[in-house]
């Protein structure tokens, strides 16, 4: 099984991500449609997962902040 990653801003704490499963087993006509998963990570994690509408698990990882990259 394919394992898929999304990366979300430093200060982000809700996002929506694509599963890429869904998107790809679903007819091209109807674009993202219905594979659109939306989740939450505390700003305490830095990262998390979340479970499309299909059972698909999706990693959510934190960008680091600028300040932190050098
Ligand atoms: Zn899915």
């Amino acid at each position: 099984m394919t394992e898929q990653t999304v990366c979300i801003p430093p200060r982000a704490t809700s996002f929506r991500a694509v599963c890429e499963l869904c998107a790809s087993s679903q007819l091209a006509s109807r674009g993202y449609l219905g594979a659109v998963v939306e989740g939450t990570l505390p700003l305490s994690r830095d990262h998390g997962h979340v479970t499309c509408g299909r059972g698909h698990e999706i990693r959510v990882l934190r960008a680091l902040p600028a300040s932190l990259v050098h």
